[in-house]
C-alpha cells in the first residue's frame, strides 16, 4: 500500500512524498480512509506510530484554505504543540494551509495575530481555554483533534477540554487519539464523539515491534552498578533512564556525572525555558543521557534515542508503554531495558501480560565480557583511523628514546585506560538464579494466596538495609567529589 491509494488532494500527496514517507503506517492505513469519509473516530496506537499524519493528512486534504480556522488540534504540552505544528506545516504549506501554535507562557497578541491567518491551530488546553473564555478569539473549526488524549487527562486537563468544547460548533468532525484507553478516555469519547469509528492497532502492533524489550534481575543495591555496566556494554547513542521519583533522578544524575557521562536530569517542575534548552542539548548531542520521571518525559519526542532504561520498573503497564515508546521512533529500532529485583518478578510478568509482548530475560555481562567487546571495537576503530601528520611527528619524537613496540604498548595502554570497565565482575542474577527466584516468587504467591497479580510492596529487612546502602552512597558522592569507592569512579578518566 502507498499514499497514492488514498484519495488525498494532490498538493498533500506531494508533501508526503517530499517528507520521504513511502508506506503508510498501520494506524495511517486504517484512519485516513475513515477520516476522509467524514467519520468521527477514536484511535488507539502507541507513540511513534505516525498518528500526526494519520489525522493531519486527511483533514488538511479536506480543507479549503479559505482564510478561516478550519482545524483545531489539542495536545498536552507546548513541545508537542510545536512538533505537531512543524509536521502539519510541512504537509500543508503547498496547499496554502497555515498553522498557528498556541500555548501558555508567551504573549497573547502574537498568538492571536497568527490565529487570524491560520487554517489550523495546534493548542495546549490551558491557553486555548483562556483565549476562548475571554472572547479573544472566535473559531468554528470543522475538524477537531484531541491528540495524546490519555496524557491530557493524566495531566489533569479534563475540565479545560470539556469547557473548550462548549465553544466549538456542534457540526464538526472530531477525532481522538490515545496510546491507551482507560475508562476516563472512553467516557470522554462518549461525550464528544458522534457515532465514532474505532481504530485499534492490535496489541502486537501497539508496542512498536522494532523495540526489543529485555529485563535484567539485580539485587536492590546493585542497580547503580548494573546501570553503568549496561551503558558501557550497550554504548547507547542517546538514552533515557526512567526513575520513579525526582529525588532518584537527582541522585542518578550526580552518580553518572561523576562517572564521566554527559547526563542531565529532566524534571516535571523545570522551568519551560530551561527544559527547552536541555532538550535541545539532548537533540544536538551535548547531552547523551536523560534521567527523567514519567511526568517529565511526557510528550518528549527525540529521534535517535537508541535505548530506554527503566532504573525501576514502572508502577503500571501504561507508563511502561509510554516510556518505551520514547525509543524506536520514526521506524527506527530501539531497545528497552528494565532492571528488576527478585521481588518485582511478578510485576514484570503482569506488565508483559498487559502489554501483550514477551520480554527476554538477560544476564548482565561481566566486566571481562564488556572489556573484550570494547577491545574488539577498538581494533575495528584502529583499522579505520587515518594517520595524521602530527601523529607521525609524535612517533618520530618518541623513537628518540623508545623502540616502536614499546611505543605501541604505551599508546594502547593509554587508550585502554580511558575505556577501562569498572566495577565488580559479576552483577545481578544469572539464568539459574533467576529461575530460582521465579520459583520462590511463585511459592510465596501460592502460600500467601495473593491472587491479585500485583507484587505486594513489602519492605522486608533486607530491603531496608539496601535502601540504607543507597543513602550512604549518596552521601559519599557529595562529600567525596563524586568518587564512589564501590565501583572505582571514573571521573578522572572520562569527560
Ligand atoms: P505519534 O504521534 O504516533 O507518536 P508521529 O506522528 O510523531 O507519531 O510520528 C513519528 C515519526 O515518524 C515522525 O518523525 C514522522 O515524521 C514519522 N512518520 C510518520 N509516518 C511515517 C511514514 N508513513 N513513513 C515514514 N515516517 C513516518
Ligand atoms: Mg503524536
Amino acid at each position: 500500500m502507498t499514499f497514492t491509494d488514498f484519495n488525498l488532494k494532490e498538493s498533500i500527496q506531494h508533501a508526503v512524498a517530499e517528507a520521504g514517507f513511502t508506506e503508510p503506517s498501520p494506524v495511517q492505513q486504517e484512519a485516513i480512509p475513515l477520516v476522509l469519509d467524514g467519520h468521527d473516530m477514536i484511535a488507539q496506537a502507541q507513540t511513534g506510530t505516525g498518528k500526526t499524519a494519520a489525522f493531519g493528512l486527511p483533514i488538511m486534504s479536506m480543507m479549503e484554505a479559505d482564510g478561516s480556522v478550519e482545524g483545531l488540534v489539542i495536545v498536552p504540552t507546548r513541545e508537542l504543540a510545536m512538533q505537531v505544528s512543524d509536521e502539519l506545516y510541512r504537509f500543508g504549506r503547498n496547499a496554502g494551509l497555515r498553522t498557528a501554535t498556541v500555548y501558555g507562557g508567551t504573549s497573547y497578541s502574537k498568538q492571536i495575530d497568527r490565529i487570524r491567518q491560520a487554517s489550523i491551530i495546534i493548542a495546549t488546553p490551558g491557553r486555548l481555554q483562556d483565549l476562548l473564555k475571554s472572547n479573544m478569539i472566535k473559531i468554528s473549526p470543522k475538524f477537531v483533534v484531541l491528540d495524546e488524549a490519555d496524557e491530557m487527562l493524566d495531566m489533569g486537563f479534563l475540565d479545560e477540554i470539556k469547557n473548550i468544547f462548549t465553544f466549538l460548533p456542534k457540526e464538526r468532525q472530531t477525532l481522538m487519539f490515545s496510546a491507551t484507553m482507560p475508562k476516563a478516555i472512553r467516557k470522554l469519547a462518549e461525550e464528544i464523539l458522534e457515532n465514532p469509528k474505532t481504530v485499534s492497532i492490535t496489541k502486537s502492533e501497539t508496542t512498536n515491534t522494532k523495540i526489543t524489550q529485555q529485563y535484567y534481575v539485580v539485587q536492590e543495591h546493585e542497580r547503580d552498578d548494573a546501570l553503568v555496566r549496561l551503558i558501557d556494554f550497550k554504548n547507547p547513542n542517546k538514552c533515557i533512564i526512567f526513575c520513579r521519583m525526582k529525588k532518584e533522578v537527582d541522585r542518578l544524575v550526580a552518580h553518572l556525572t561523576a562517572q564521566g557521562f554527559k547526563v542531565s536530569g529532566l524534571h516535571g517542575d523545570m522551568e519551560q525555558k530551561q527544559r527547552e534548552v536541555t532538550i535541545r542539548a539532548f537533540k544536538q548531542g551535548g547531552i547523551d543521557i536523560f534521567v527523567a520521571t514519567d511526568v517529565a518525559a511526557r510528550g518528549l519526542d527525540v529521534n535517535d534515542v537508541t535505548h530506554v532504561f527503566n532504573y525501576h520498573i514502572p508502577f503500571d503497564s501504561e507508563s511502561y508503554v509510554h516510556r518505551i515508546g520514547r525509543t524506536g521512533r520514526g521506524g527506527k529500532s530501539g531497545e528497552a531495558i528494565t532492571l528488576v529485583s527478585p521481588n518485582e518478578l511478578r510485576t514484570i510478568k503482569r506488565i508483559e501480560k498487559d502489554v501483550g509482548t514477551q520480554m527476554s530475560t538477560e544476564v548482565i555481562p561481566t566486566r571481562v565480557e564488556v572489556q573484550n567487546a570494547k577491545a574488539n571495537e577498538l581494533i575495528a576503530k584502529i583499522a579505520e583511523t587515518e594517520v595524521t601528520e602530527a601523529a607521525i611527528n609524535l612517533v618520530k619524537t618518541l623513537q628518540h628514546d623508545l623502540d616502536i613496540v614499546t611505543i605501541a604498548h604505551l599508546l594502547a595502554s593509554m587508550i585502554q585506560g580511558e575505556n577501562a570497565v569498572k566495577g565488580k565482575d559479576k552483577i545481578g542474577l544469572d539464568h539459574a538464579e533467576i529461575a530460582k527466584a521465579f520459583e520462590r516468587s511463585r511459592d510465596e504467591k501460592s502460600s500467601k494466596n495473593r491472587g491479585r497479580g500485583r507484587a505486594p510492596r513489602r519492605r522486608n529487612d533486607r530491603d531496608r538495609n539496601e535502601r540504607g546502602g543507597d543513602r550512604r552512597s549518596k552521601t559519599r558522592h557529595h562529600s567525596g567529589g563524586g568518587r564512589d569507592s564501590r565501583n572505582g569512579g571514573r571521573g578522572s578518566n572520562r569527560g
